[in-house]
């Protein structure tokens, strides 16, 4: 079944910490819903690029849409209705279907959250990334910790199906001050959790701040200390880990997410929105006037060695793990590759059923197995 991903690009103020595409110049908004709107009810699959090595799937019947950003909270029900009429329009939305909206605390009150759940929406993922203020402030965040947990215990009351964002790596983060966050929003009634590492990305005001002060984020070691006693914490409570960054009770796992992981389809609508369809993947334009134009950032007919190298990143991330059949329709036959059994032997992966898993203890040195595995 397929997806679909709507990116809304707009945030009151940039984090510091941010290399998203998203942009704070609101005025662009009118302009911006009409051309995403048009794009919607302009798609036609028809007009795809083809990749001979794949049988067509229909895209028509979709089960999951997720509304990202950017901040798409910003914007009240009336605005993301139109979204969503647009592709109800085009697709054939099924009965049990996902649709997900990002919302940010300071963006979020109780008309908005009646208004979302009135339109279908029926899963909220909540950016807290922290509560403590000081971490929120530093990282340039608009809302503190009272204001975050406010918006989650008001979502609770209309949503069951909650997800929340955390950061790891943040200025003098201590493994129990995360287990303290994580408790707090369990405690309310959470059942998703993403949790992930703080990234110093180039360009972004958190890239000066590391620079001027070095020692002030915490180091890899301890950042890997705080995500395995944070994972251990979720694991007491019920929660899987069905993916490095990911932490569900069962039955709340992001069925949206769980697409990218498995490799079906799924098509992004907006600005810099990425595609994946039938072993094509296509990205809009990361600025207003080319996505306006229709111009693609990237338009790539995946060859083998591509999907081979896609299916082992992505399944050995996740407990969906890889299916070796697959792999050998494409001509790559892993048991031929000498890491493969030396990593089975020492139970960094396990063949269960002729699909391979990598053993959670190990998620920390995944891209080393993986790259072993890819010979
Ligand atoms: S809310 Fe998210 S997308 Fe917006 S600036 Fe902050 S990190 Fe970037």
């Amino acid at each position: 079944m397929n997806g679909i991903y709507v990116h809304i690009p707009f945030c009151e103020r940039k984090c510091n910490y941010c290399a998203f595409s998203s942009f704070t110049n609101l005025e662009e908004k009118d302009r911006y819903f009409k051309a995403l709107i048009r794009e919607i009810k302009d798609f036609d699959e028809g007009k795809l690029p083809k990749n001979e090595i794949f049988e067509k799937d229909d895209l028509h019947k979709i089960d999951t849409i997720y509304i990202g950003g950017g901040t798409p909270s910003l914007f009240d029900s009336g605005n993301i209705e139109k979204i969503l009429d647009a592709i109800k329009e085009k697709f054939d939305l099924q009965k049990d279907n996902e649709i997900t909206i990002e919302c940010n605390p300071n963006s979020l009150d109780e008309d908005k959250i009646k208004g979302y759940r009135a339109l279908g929406i029926n899963r909220l993922s909540i950016g807290v990334q922290s509560l403590q203020d000081s971490q929120l402030s530093f990282i340039g965040r608009l809302h503190s910790a009272e204001q975050a947990l406010n918006a989650i215990e008001i979502s609770h009351k209309h949503f069951d199906n909650i997800s929340c964002d955390f950061l790891i790596g943040l200025p003098r983060q201590e493994p129990e001050e995360f287990i303290f966050d994580l408790k707090k929003v369990v405690d309310i009634g959470v059942k998703h959790i993403s949790a992930y590492m703080l990234q110093v990305e180039d360009k972004t005001p958190l890239a000066d701040m590391a620079r001027k002060s070095p020692f002030i984020l915490p180091d890899d070691d301890q950042s890997a200390e705080i995500y395995q006693k944070g994972a251990s914490f979720l694991q007491k409570r019920g929660f899987l880990q069905y993916e490095i960054s990911n932490f569900a009770i069962k039955g709340y796992e992001s069925k949206h997410n769980l697409k990218y992981w498995r490799g079906d389809n799924y098509i992004g609508f907006g600005l810099s929105a990425h595609s994946y369809v039938n072993g094509v993947r296509l990205a809009n334009a990361n600025n207003f006037k080319d996505y306006y134009s229709h111009k693609l950032a990237l338009k790539e007919v995946l060859d083998k060695r591509q999907l081979i190298e896609e299916r082992l990143m992505l399944g050995l991330r996740c407990n969906l793990g890889v299916d070796l059949k697959y792999l050998e329709k494409l001509g790559y036959f892993i048991e031929n590759n000498e890491n493969y059994t030396n990593f089975l032997e020492k139970k960094i992966i396990f063949n269960e059923n002729d699909r391979i898993f990598l053993n959670p203890k190990y998620y920390g040195v995944s891209n080393y197995v993986i790259v072993s595995l890819l010979g």
